[in-house]
Order: structure tokens, then sequence, then C-alpha cells
């Protein structure tokens, strides 16, 4: 006797009035969206038929929320990046006069250069021969200058 009344009365309740207000509420959200999006794409509207006007607003916005993800992660590459100075001129942004230049070399006399002649002596060039390295520019220490401004943004030494 207890049973087979809680039994229906849980069924019940629980179906009916779920139902009707979903399905109603559906059907209303449906016809009534598709209508006010038609300003964005006038052209599409023209071309296909009005019943494809409902699924052409739904395409174009799925896709723009994707794109939008990968420049941010392009933004933060311009932090400082450092330059490595070698024996030939570096293209770089200037930090003294912010202009983007390549850098101006002069060479001068370094630890290899020094080391050079000190080795051209022991080996006996001592009438002149041991400042030989001197004139190389491949054996000096190079300076790197803006041409803008002559400040000094970098240098590079072979030892
Ligand atoms: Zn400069």
């Amino acid at each position: 006797m207890a049973a087979p009344g809680p039994y229906q009365v849980a069924v019940g309740p629980s179906a009916v009035p779920s139902a009707p207000p979903s399905y109603e509420e559906t059907v209303g959200f449906h016809t009534h969206f598709p209508t006010p999006p038609p300003p964005g794409p006038t052209t599409g509207l023209m071309a296909g038929a009005p019943g494809k006007a409902m699924s052409s607003p739904t395409y174009y916005t799925q896709p723009a929320p994707q794109p939008s993800a990968s420049p941010v992660a392009v933004q933060t590459v311009y932090v400082q990046q450092p330059v490595s100075f070698y024996d030939r001129p570096v293209q770089m942004c200037c930090p003294s006069c912010g202009k983007m230049t390549v850098t101006q070399m002069t060479y001068h006399s370094g630890t290899l250069t020094w080391l050079s002649c000190g080795s051209l002596c022991l080996l006996g060039c001592v009438a002149g021969c041991c400042f030989i390295p001197f004139c190389i520019d491949a054996l000096q220490d190079v300076d790197h200058h803006c041409p803008n401004c002559k400040a000094l943004l970098g240098t590079y030494k072979r030892l």
C-alpha cells in the first residue's frame, strides 16, 4: 500500500514541471536569437536564403576567439636582447640615441696583440717584425661605436 504511493508521486512531479517550461523557453530563444544578428554580414543575407541566416552568425563568432590568443605571446619578445659583438659590424638599436644603426668598428691593441708581439720577440723577430700584430686587425680587439652619437656600444675582445 505504501510502496506504490511514493513511487508514483516521485516520478510524476519531476517529469511534468520540467518538460513544458524548458520546451517553451528553448523555442522562444531560438526564434528570437537569429533575428537581431543580421546587421553584421549584409552580403551574406542577400546571397543566402533567409533560413541560412540562422546558421551563418554562429559560424562567424566561433573562429574569432581562437586567433586572439596568439598575438599576446609575441608582445613579450621586445625585452633587451643580449647583443654579442664580434669582429664585424652589428646592427642594433643604440641605447644612447635610440636609433637603429650598424656599429662602427675601431681596432685597438688587446691582449692577443701583445701576446703575439711577445711570442714574435721570443722567436727572434726583434728587428721590428714583432710590431706586425699591431697592424693586423684580426689580432686586435674591436670597439663598436654608434655612427650617430659616437657612443661606445660594446667591445669584442679576442682573449
Ligand atoms: Zn647612438
